[in-house]
């Protein structure tokens, strides 16, 4: 199973407490995270990361493109529900294609830990 972590900026702390406190369990499957995310769970925890681009530079679109080839069984995006991004579309077509595709997406803490 391979799943997808993506954090804005604002939820960052939050994904790496997470990642810490599941790590037992993440490491058993192949993790693909946007590139900031990614990097920052790779020096913070054990977990390896298959780093994509940074999410304003294409990373979104990459987890997209990975949903579509049905690569991705689960995606963990922690959005800031707050404040918007200059990327705001490709955020939007993420979580449009886990509705297409039926895949799993946790869009807040609570529902990651589900
Ligand atoms: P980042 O991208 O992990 O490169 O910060 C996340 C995002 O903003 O979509």
């Amino acid at each position: 199973m391979n799943i997808a972590l993506i954090a804005h900026d604002e939820m960052k702390d939050t994904m790496i407490g997470f990642c810490i406190a599941y790590e037992r369990i993440l490491k058993n499957y192949g993790l693909y995270g946007t590139g900031t995310t990614g990097k920052r769970i790779m020096d913070e925890t054990s977990l390896d990361v298959n780093r994509l681009a940074s999410g304003p530079l294409g990373g979104d679109q990459q987890i997209g493109a990975l949903i579509v080839s049905q690569d991705i069984d689960l995606v963990i995006f922690l959005r800031d529900p707050l404040s918007p991004k200059s990327h705001e579309p490709d955020v939007n077509d993420v979580v449009r294609l886990c509705d297409t595709y039926n895949i799993p997406l946790a869009t807040n803490l609570a529902t990651a830990e589900l």
